[in-house]
């Protein structure tokens, strides 16, 4: 299979807002990019996506994708590719679920997708409980840190009288 670049996704810029669109139609399974991985670091900011424990990698163009709780692609840290999670058309916005890759946001916000299932605040997949998660697809990463947060909360709990 080939990745391709981001050429086929154009930046549109309203008010200030930017979203990043698709310029063809895309079949679900596709994949519409490869995830930059030249320039890594240790701390997460709003242009970096988080791939490992504690590696992000600078997105460049693909920091335009915005949060969606009902998205569109999905990020794959592991084969790093961006997927189409359904059907998209041409000069669809693309979005992805933040979740499903940060563990624990620099810069939380609140969502207004409107959809059914919004989560409303948006601030990593530590802050919302697993049945919620359990929705959404969920890179290796944060499966990890996720079942750590579990165990680590057993241990927590006051023993049974
Ligand atoms: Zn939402």
């Amino acid at each position: 299979m080939t990745v391709t670049t981001a050429t086929a996704l154009t930046i549109k810029t309203e008010n200030k807002f930017r979203t990043l669109v698709s310029r063809r139609a895309y079949l679900a399974g596709e994949t519409l990019c490869a995830i930059p991985s030249e320039n890594v670091t240790g701390k997460p900011n709003r242009f970096t996506v988080q791939i490992a424990r504690n590696l992000h990698t600078h997105v460049g163009k693909l920091a335009a994708l915005n949060h969606s709780c009902d998205p569109n692609v999905v990020l794959d840290t592991d084969d790093m590719r961006m997927i189409a999670r359904r059907d998209i058309a041409k000069g669809e916005e693309l979005s992805f679920f933040y979740p499903s890759t940060e563990w624990e946001m620099d810069a939380p916000f609140i969502c207004l997708c409107g959809s059914a299932n919004c989560i409303h605040v948006v601030a990593g997949a530590r802050f919302l409980p697993l049945s919620t998660l359990e929705r959404h697809y969920l890179n290796p990463h944060i499966r990890d840190l996720m079942i750590e947060l579990l165990n680590d909360t057993r241990k927590n709990l006051p023993a049974a009288q």
